[in-house]
């Protein structure tokens, strides 16, 4: 073995010096120890609730829906007794330092100490940037797999650059800073284990002095990261005003999934039939529509809007319309079914989910419903507090096959697909 060249300290081994080869590993490291002071809260930040969960509790999420990820280590300080998951792809370990980068090396070292190995990559991610997207760590990994050193997710710098005279209590501008070659680091930063923890290893004597991220101690160690464009809502959240915004944006549905987060897409069908028969009135999609005879129910009997509720109902998983609302209840006589939907839907949305789009068929011998369509899209589309474009309503006749060619039933189906925000 070749001795390394003197300038250089001898360092010590580390777990995975000595590792097998194997199939190359991804893993997500979080370190999650500092006291956030300037949040304004009395706690961590990480630890502050934001839409529903905890900060972290966020962060951790959007590394679970990465499938390519091994599993994600959290870095606690040594007396949490907060922190804990009971998702086995989570480890938390007590090893928390005085630094950022202190907890980062101590975190690398317990991962090698649970077999991952110098080869194996790791991404590590501060825990209040807590707007991270699956996707965008997906990208992140897909652009720096082949990349020989790794690299972060960075912002362009968006704002011009002024320099300002130092150490003054009344600052004024020395100088505009050209901008085009400056880039604001975000997480996750992205390396092999091996060279991060020796880079920082070599950092550990000076207190990982100037180290403020991953990246500055691979730079120092001799080398280049790659900058992978980021998107500009992966913040920390610090300030108190921080917080607002950030749960603005968490509450928000975003209709970008990738491959691994599907599990926030929900599917339903819905279907219904009723009686046509005389003397009733016809509602279809929530619109009256003039015809000699009517559909028979124990409501108002709005095929198309039941079938529409229960493709809601069934995308959330929250059972069917008959559930919701029993046709032996007297209180659901003739009841007004765009109620009965809306009602529905708000049982659906406080479940977190938005919708994507709605697609309907009303299968009806006879009346011509082509003229209705536009108005039963609007009717519902504001019902469901939606663009009319998320909703499209089709009508067509059975060719007079069957009850509904015969003109003795109207049939509907519809299917609609959620977003589960996040
Ligand atoms: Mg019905």
């Amino acid at each position: 073995m070749p001795l390394p060249p003197p300038s250089m300290p001898v360092a010590s081994p580390l777990p995975f010096d000595h590792a097998p080869d194997g199939p190359v590993r991804l893993y997500a490291l979080i370190p999650s120890a500092g006291s956030g002071s300037r949040s304004g809260a009395a706690g961590p930040k990480q630890y502050q609730r934001l839409a529903g969960q905890r900060v972290i509790d966020h962060t951790v999420q959007a590394f679970l829906q990465v499938g390519l990820l091994s599993g994600v280590g959290v870095v606690v300080a040594p007396d949490d007794r907060v922190y804990a998951s009971a998702d086995p792809r989570v480890r938390v370990w007590h090893v928390g330092g005085a630094t950022r980068a202190h907890s980062v090396y101590n975190g690398l070292l317990a991962l090698a100490g649970s077999g991952a190995r110098g080869t194996d990559w790791v991404l590590v991610h501060d825990a209040a940037r807590c707007l991270i997207r699956p996707h965008d760590i997906e990208r992140l990994i897909q652009t720096l797999m082949d990349d020989p050193v790794g690299g972060l997710l960075a912002l362009p710098l968006p704002d011009t650059l002024k320099q300002a005279s130092p150490d003054t209590p009344d600052p004024r501008v020395t100088v505009t800073v050209p901008r085009s070659d400056k880039w604001l680091a975000q997480t996750p930063q992205m390396f092999r284990i091996g060279a991060l923890t020796r880079a920082l290893q070599a950092d550990e004597a000076s207190g990982f002095d100037g180290i403020t991220d991953e990246a500055s101690a691979i730079e120092r160690a001799g080398m280049s990261p790659k900058l992978v464009a980021g998107p500009a809502r992966n913040v920390k959240v610090t300030y108190p005003e921080d917080f607002a915004l950030a749960e603005a944006l968490l509450m928000t549905p975003q209709m970008t999934p990738s491959t691994t987060d599907m599990t926030r897409l929900r599917i339903g069908e819905g279907w219904d039939v009723h009686a046509l028969v005389p003397g009733r009135r016809l509602m279809l999609g929530g619109i009256h529509i003039p015809h000699h005879s009517g559909l028979l129910g124990h409501s108002d009997a709005d095929a198309l809007l039941h079938a529409i509720t229960d493709a809601l109902l069934g995308a959330a998983a929250l059972g069917d319309i008959g559930t919701l609302f029993p046709d032996h209840d007297p209180q659901f006589e003739g009841a007004d079914s765009s109620r009965l939907l809306a009602h529905a839907w708000e049982q659906v949305t406080r479940q977190g989910y938005a919708l994507a789009n709605l697609d309907a068929t009303v299968i009806a011998q006879a009346p011509r419903l082509g003229a209705y369509k536009t108005q039963m899209q609007t009717h519902i589309a504001n019902l469901l507090g939606v663009r009319t474009d998320q909703v499209n309503i089709k009508a067509k006749t059975a060719e007079k096959l069957g009850p509904v060619g015969q003109g003795l039933s109207i049939e509907c189906r519809a299917v609609a697909l959620l977003v589960k925000a996040g």
